[in-house]
């Protein structure tokens, strides 16, 4: 296994779970999810929920990252968080253009591109979400949709340690529609080459995460592709058994 490519199971909780639940949540996390040399775990829950997730998983195997941040180091921007406050939190993660934040809170290709930036200068691995809707994979837009959302997230950028990719068809997100393991493995080995092309050398060990309704009974076979590094995953990352399973253990009493 190439070690940059370390396989990465993220836990994206969204708006649930404030931090009495975190605190649980992670405490049996860290109790449930040993070590292990093969994979890595992260969490990303809400920003106020970050120091309940630092307090309970300090120190641990387990990561914990954000699911948004705003570039600029401070200033006035109501309601925004910047990476240097996340890194005080603990934060080795912070997610950068999640469908939700594109299609919700018009976040654009340019904004992504300052926010990877300034996540890496502050020491924070940024994932860069990118997906195609159902419309524009039924019109054969996929890779074109793909192209620009990398091209503008990643503009100027060279192969950073740190940097992480991921693919989440929006049509797949909390839809129980999942790509298949060979849509998923035909967008990433697109990915994988664009990003080597884009970055330059190195740009292809760049770990790129599949996202979209991934479960327990479909994890294995998607992570078997031999370019998909990892899953990021939301609904099922809640429920703390599912996201046990997807980390690769079985659930107590299994
Ligand atoms: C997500 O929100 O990143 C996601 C992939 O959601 P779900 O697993 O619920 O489809």
């Amino acid at each position: 296994m190439n070690p940059a490519r370390l396989p990465l199971v993220a836990g994206n909780w969204k708006m649930f779970k404030g931090q009495a639940e975190t605190r649980a949540f992670c405490a049996a996390l860290r109790n449930r999810v040993p070590a292990r040399s093969d994979r890595e775990v992260a969490v990303f829950p809400p920003f106020t929920s970050l120091p309940a997730a630092a307090a309970a998983l300090q120190d641990s195997h387990l990561a914990w990252g954000a699911q948004n941040m705003h570039w600029e180091k401070q200033g006035a921007f109501t309601g925004e968080v910047a990476a240097g406050f996340l890194v005080e939190m603990g934060c080795r993660y912070v997610l950068v253009g999640h469908s939700e934040r594109r299609a919700l809170f018009a976040e654009t290709d340019e904004a992504c591109n300052h926010k990877v930036r300034a996540a890496l200068a502050a020491g924070l691995r940024p994932v860069l979400c990118c997906g195609e809707t159902l419309e524009q994979r039924e019109a054969g837009q996929t890779f074109d949709v793909l192209a620009a959302q990398l091209g503008g997230g990643l503009a100027g950028l060279s192969p950073a340690p740190g940097l992480v990719v991921a693919y989440e068809p929006v049509w797949a997100i909390g839809t129980g529609r999942t790509a298949t393991p060979a849509q998923a493995g035909e967008v990433h080995s697109w990915l994988r080459d664009r990003l080597g092309q884009q970055l330059g050398p190195g740009g292809s060990a760049v770990r790129v995460l599949y996202g979209g309704s991934v479960k327990p009974d479909n994890v294995d076979r998607l992570l078997a592709e031999p370019d998909v590094d990892g899953v990021l995953v939301g609904g099922a990352s809640i429920e703390f058994d599912a996201f046990v399973r997807i980390a690769g253990f079985a659930p107590p009493g299994r």
